[in-house]
């Protein structure tokens, strides 16, 4: 597992407080690192997209995500100023299964190939507020899709 105990509850954290919307954020650190990883929450514009244009962004912050592309730019140059990766981009399904969207999978590829093909991707379940469980998914270059990490589905027993 990429994450340790630390991020996943700073993630659970998150996740909760966004509740009923859909929290989403970036983890970063040293490649095979775990100790250095660093939890980024972003601020989810997806209501301020939805109001300004709602034929293009049907969806609000209840059932979609847009990181706040100056967030994106400031993790990403301290990333760069710490030889640190993206290691996680993380969001939550508010009432909905842990599963990978079709909408997730339009923002993770470009032109039928991922952004970043080394990055994973976790999604958080809540319901009714609370964190129930969460999957994490990454790119299966030979079925072309993205694919749960069977080591990485976890029930949350507390
Ligand atoms: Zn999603």
């Amino acid at each position: 597992m990429v994450l340790t105990e630390r991020e996943l509850h700073e993630i659970f954290a998150h996740a909760e407080k966004a509740y009923p919307e859909e929290a989403c954020g970036i983890v970063i650190g040293k490649p095979g690192d775990p100790n250095t990883n660093i939890v980024h929450r972003c601020a989810n514009l997806a209501n301020q997209y939805h109001q300004d244009d709602p034929i293009r962004y049907p969806r609000n912050a209840k059932t979609a995500y847009i990181m706040d592309p100056k967030s994106l730019l400031r993790i990403q140059s301290e990333a760069d100023a710490k030889g640190f990766e993206f290691v996680v981009i993380y969001h939550s399904h508010p009432d909905h299964e842990a599963y990978f969207s079709e909408t997730d999978r339009e923002l993770a590829l470009f032109d039928g190939e991922p952004v970043w093909p080394r990055l994973r991707y976790l999604i958080v379940s809540v319901k009714n507020g609370v964190v129930s469980y969460y999957k994490v998914f990454s790119w299966d270059s030979i079925e072309k899709q993205f694919t749960a990490e069977p080591s990485a589905v976890c029930e949350l027993i507390d």
